[in-house]
């Protein structure tokens, strides 16, 4: 009766402690007591193991409850190759062995399925929104570039003369505008000088249209390349030309003009079969007064052409500096230019 009671009080810590108690004594005679004591302590192992997540270990002893716990083994190891071949993929995977467990998986992995489905294809749509995009914004940038480009075209076509590519009437005036501001704000002097062409109707005349347009672009050429930085030139109309002097007294100016006179003079136009030589008179004026204005850059040119006459009357291919005596003169003389191409 006592090892009864001893047995049972065995057996209840067996499946209650937390550590294993040892079978001692007269207990450890009774082989059928050593039996249970071996497969409780085999299946507590097991739960063990199972309970950390392991469920490797090989269940040898027979029974039911260890073959509840082999076919749960058997169940579990399964699942997890089944979840390891859904993560790699395949959505086909079903349980049908774990009762509600099966049911959750089950409709778990469809719609994982389907989400992933539906993510493939917003990522295919995002791809071709994102394509279409890009070329779109493509074509924009090539619209704009071409925009930007005639926009660049028009400036230079609005400011220059298309024949020789030197700024045009109207752009040298605002140049010369903004320069004579500039050049009294630093306290500098400025020149005007006016350039035309001696005899170039003759020259048309003998040469042709064509070698005259060559001749105004090969001048062009030789007094852009007389030019210092921060002068410039401006086609005025037909073959005479505006030259605004920065930063010069009227000596420097006078200086300047006779130099480009006289690199004209010593540079022929080459035309196909011959060089012919032109020559050019130049008038140069003194700017002072109120500048910076657009009325007072033409009364500068004015004052400039009056010298020019002066030149022309001189005998041409000469610089003259306008004075207000030679304004008198041309104002009792010579009005017109009819009248001076008579000279
Ligand atoms: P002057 O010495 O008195 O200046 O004589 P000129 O013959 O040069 O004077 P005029 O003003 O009578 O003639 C200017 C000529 O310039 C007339 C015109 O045929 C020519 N001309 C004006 N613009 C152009 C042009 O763009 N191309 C050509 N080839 N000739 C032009
Ligand atoms: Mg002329
Ligand atoms: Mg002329």
């Amino acid at each position: 009766m006592l090892e009864t009671t001893a047995g049972l009080e065995h057996v209840r810590k067996l499946l209650r402690d937390n550590t294993v108690p040892r079978l001692e004594g007269e207990l450890a005679e009774i082989p059928q007591l050593r039996e249970i004591h071996e497969e409780i302590q085999i299946i507590r192992e097991t739960l063990f193991s199972f309970s950390a997540g392991d469920f490797s270990p090989v269940i040898k002893i027979r029974g039911i409850i260890p073959g509840c716990l082999k076919a749960l083994q058997s169940h579990l190891q399964h699942l997890i190759w089944q979840v390891r071949l859904v993560e790699k993929g395949d959505f086909t995977q079903e349980v049908h062995f774990m009762g509600e467990f099966s049911t959750a998986f089950n409709n778990m992995v469809r719609y994982l399925h389907k989400t992933l489905e539906e993510l493939r294809q917003k990522e295919e749509t995002l791809t071709a929104l994102t394509d279409t995009l890009r070329s779109e914004v493509s074509s924009r940038n090539t619209v704009v570039e071409a925009l930007q480009e005639s926009e660049a075209r028009l400036k230079y076509l609005a400011s220059h003369d298309p024949l020789t590519g030197t700024f045009n009437r109207l752009s040298f005036i605002e140049m010369a505008a903004a320069a004579l501001k500039n050049a009294v704000k630093n306290k500098v002097r400025c020149c005007m000088a006016i350039m035309d062409i001696d005899y170039f109707k003759q020259f048309n005349d003998t040469y042709g249209h064509i070698s005259g347009d060559e001749a105004l672009r090969h001048i062009v050429r030789v007094l852009s390349g007389g030019l210092r930085k921060g002068d410039f030139l401006g086609r005025y109309g037909g073959e005479e030309f505006t030259i605004f002097f920065y930063n010069s007294d009227e000596d420097a100016g006078m200086a300047i003009a006779e130099r480009l006179r006289s690199a004209l003079a010593s540079s022929p136009v080459l035309l196909e079969n011959q060089s012919v030589q032109v020559t050019a008179s130049f008038g140069v004026a003194r700017a002072e007064g109120d500048p910076g204005e657009k009325e007072y850059v033409q009364k500068l040119i004015n004052n400039a052409d009056i010298a020019l006459y002066g030149a022309k009357r001189k005998g041409r291919n000469n610089v003259v500096l306008f004075t207000p005596q030679l304004e008198r003169d041309s104002s009792l003389n010579l009005k017109t230019k009819s009248e001076l191409s008579a000279v």
